[in-house]
């Protein structure tokens, strides 16, 4: 379309047409030409009533009986001329993803006040099934956050949510799991009758036999643990297990009515086999006859039930030993094809075990053109087996979502979110999952550039580039034009990555809670070394030291990569904020983004203040030493105001905190440290306790 028209996702055919379009408050009258339903639409359509009026803009829907519309039953013909607009489509979900497109079109004509030209779009998605995930792991969302996300989602032709409920669903039949202030089973059905109105299907998220601390955290089921001192696994071979989840399942359907699919999890599967009945099983058939048992017990639950199951490939790539060759960057060409010439005979026999009717869920979050990971989406295809490529809105952080484009091969958000849908769609994958985890719960917000993007490139893969995506991106979702958007992202994206690290001697603040459990990286789900070793409980010793005023100068010195980080954050600090702040002002929509991105930005500024603050304390001269430590003390109630201000706002849209009677779950996970989002700032908590005392031993009061 020619400026200012934009449409997300990119239509895949617009050809311009001679004569009038249409100009913004000229249509008045709806059309419908068939027996159908009248589609949710936006707020400017929805004006459009149904009687005649004569000689005003007419909008027609028609379910196509010519075979002009595209074939699948979302694509739809959308012409506009003269002051009228068409819609031709195959099915109702065309119908609505028309009247998405119009409505888009419309909201540029008001703006800009300029009139749609003429045209002809004709449109279709690449990849069937576009769904993201909400997970409420960690925390809960205003319910009528999940209301208005349904109708951002459908606006951008999203149609699936997978939802991973954990012990927010309030379980019936299991009423022990369900957390104090989980969401009821009719809320869920509720909301899901609400988004199938707008052509998204609701999927639930049920984590069995690993990843199941939230239910073997109770003691009511610590009979059905694996090993006693491990909440992280079911037994596979105790039937109870099967009770239990079973129950939890049926629970998830009822909240999810009419639903085609079922997301079991089964990701991340360790400490099985060792139990007294499970062992002789794994040291005769191994441990991935076990993994087995569980899977096909439940896909044959889930297909009983309706339901088609999906999880997590790891298990048969491990199985295989193709697994690590499908994300890890050391793995080339050479050394993934040789992985794959060995692992598939092996693939080819276990697949023979693996239940059919399912979806393989393949993650790669930052190199889809990895060649294991194409081999493996090559051999689902020449299978016959049902994948769904899952890319990632954020990984690992907890302010600003990772962005980086330019490291070739690897790269993470939006870069990594196109080109794995560029992948899948040449693949002719059928679907496309848009994680976004709670493991570091970052607010709801800050994925939506990622679920935008997944809605864009999973409908259109090859229509933009990535800045013509985030120039769209602004224009839809803020009514803004800034072309300087990357670099300012990359600024607050630089300054929460300094968050995350600048008080730690090594690694980052995440890390922290595997030192706690003394688990390195991602050994979580392996059976501990030694199951009566006490849990740590302080990290203390993970921070950096305060400066030694006995010998001034050393700490700056050691720390002097870090404080010269420190000076530029400061530096770009004063760019990010005020630009965010004219941001805020210019929007004409959704400023509630900006206004959540300035109070983390603000916050996450606190951290170089602080260290430059102590290099200032780190002199000889005792004036200026007092100087410093003046500044320290206002750092430190400036932190005060700043982590105020977050929660603040975070509380506008999500509950900060968990009703007193919730049974903690102390998953390794960053946010289930504590029941309220002080979890985030458990290094400051500590920092700051040595810094007031650093002070009082220096009398720098
Ligand atoms: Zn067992």
């Amino acid at each position: 379309m020619p400026a200012p028209f934009l449409v997300i996702p990119q239509p895949q055919k617009i050809e311009l047409l001679q004569g009038d379009g249409l100009s913004f408050g000229k249509l008045a009258v709806l059309e419908k030409s068939g027996e159908f339903n009248r589609p949710v639409m936006g707020p400017i359509l929805s004006q459009l009533t149904e009687s005649f009026h004569n000689g005003s803009g007419k909008l027609t829907l028609e379910i196509d009986k010519t075979g002009m519309a595209p074939a699948s039953h979302e694509g739809y013909v959308l012409t506009i001329i003269k002051g009228h607009a068409e819609i031709i489509a195959s099915g109702e979900a065309g119908l609505f993803y028309g009247c998405q497109t119009l409505e888009q079109l419309l909201e540029d004509a008001r703006d800009f006040q300029t009139p749609i030209p003429a045209c002809k779009i004709t449109d279709a998605p690449a990849i069937p099934y576009r769904s993201v995930q909400i997970d409420i792991k960690h925390h809960l969302d205003h319910m009528n956050v999940y209301y208005e996300s349904i109708d951002r989602l459908a606006r951008y032709k999203i149609n699936a949510v997978i939802f991973e409920v954990e012990d927010k669903l309030r379980f019936q039949r299991q009423p022990v799991v369900a957390a104090p202030q989980s969401i009821s089973i009719d809320e869920m059905a509720a909301l899901t009758r609400y988004a199938r109105e707008r052509h998204i299907e609701v999927t639930p998220l049920v984590q069995g036999l690993g990843h199941a601390t939230f239910i073997l955290k109770h003691e009511h089921y610590a009979h059905l643990r694996e090993l006693q001192h491990n909440r992280w696994a079911f037994c596979p071979l105790d039937e109870g297990t099967y009770d239990v989840l079973f129950d939890m399942y049926r629970d998830a359907m009822d909240a999810t009515p009419g639903s085609r699919y079922l997301h079991i999890g089964g990701d991340e599967i360790g400490n099985i086999g060792l139990c007294p009945r499970c062992k002789p099983t794994a040291d005769e058939k191994g441990e991935l006859s076990l993994n087995l048992y569980w899977l096909k017990r439940v896909c044959e639950f889930a297909g009983e039930n309706g339901r088609v199951a999906i999880f997590w490939d790891d298990m048969p790539l491990k199985a295989a030993g193709v697994y690590t060759s499908t994300w890890n960057s050391d793995v080339d060409l050479e050394q993934a094809t040789k992985d794959w010439e060995s692992g598939r005979p092996i693939l080819e026999q276990l697949i023979d075990g693996f239940p059919k009717n399912c979806v393989y869920n393949r993650w790669n979050y930052s190199m889809a053109r990895q060649p294991g990971n194409i081999f493996a989406l090559d051999w689902y295809r020449d299978n016959g087996l049902k994948t769904m490529i899952a890319t990632a809105a954020q990984t690992g952080g907890c302010l600003f979502p990772i962005d980086d484009r330019d490291l070739g091969i690897a790269s993470h958000g939006i870069a990594a979110i196109r080109s794995f849908n560029q992948l899948a769609a040449e693949k002719e994958v059928d679907g496309m999952f848009c994680t976004a985890w709670d493991d570091h719960s970052p607010h709801l917000e800050t994925f939506w550039r990622g679920f935008i993007a997944s809605a864009e490139f999973s409908w259109s893969p090859e229509g933009r580039t990535l800045d013509e995506y985030d120039n769209a991106y602004l224009q839809k979702e803020y009514g803004v034009s800034f072309p300087d958007y990357t670099n300012l992202y990359g600024m607050l994206r630089k300054g929460a990555a300094f968050w995350e690290k600048a008080l730690n001697w090594e690694g980052t603040r995440m890390d922290l809670e595997n030192a706690l459990f003394d688990l390195p990286g991602l050994a979580h789900w392996m059976p501990p070394k030694d199951p009566d070793a006490p849990v740590k409980t302080d990290f203390s010793d993970r921070l950096i030291e305060l400066p030694d005023l006995q010998g001034p100068g050393s700490w700056s010195k050691t720390y002097g990569k870090r404080l010269e980080e420190a000076v530029t954050i400061l530096d770009e600090y004063k760019y990010t904020s005020t630009t965010m702040d004219s941001l805020y002002h210019c929007s004409t929509k959704n400023r509630y983004h900006w206004e959540l991105y300035s109070v983390m930005n603000d916050f996450q500024v606190m951290a170089p203040r602080l260290l430059l603050a102590l290099k200032q304390c780190d002199v000889k001269d005792r004036a200026q030493q007092l100087a410093g430590a003046e500044k320290l003390r206002n750092t430190l109630t400036e932190f005060d105001r700043a982590w105020e201000n977050l929660q603040i706002v975070y509380g506008k849209t999500r509950f900060v905190s968990y009703p007193s009677s919730y049974v903690p779950d102390r998953y390794f996970h960053f946010a289930s440290q504590r029941e309220d989002l002080t979890w985030m700032i458990q290094v400051e908590e500590l920092f700051h306790q040595m810094i007031n005392e650093w002070m009082d031993n220096n009398q720098l009061r």
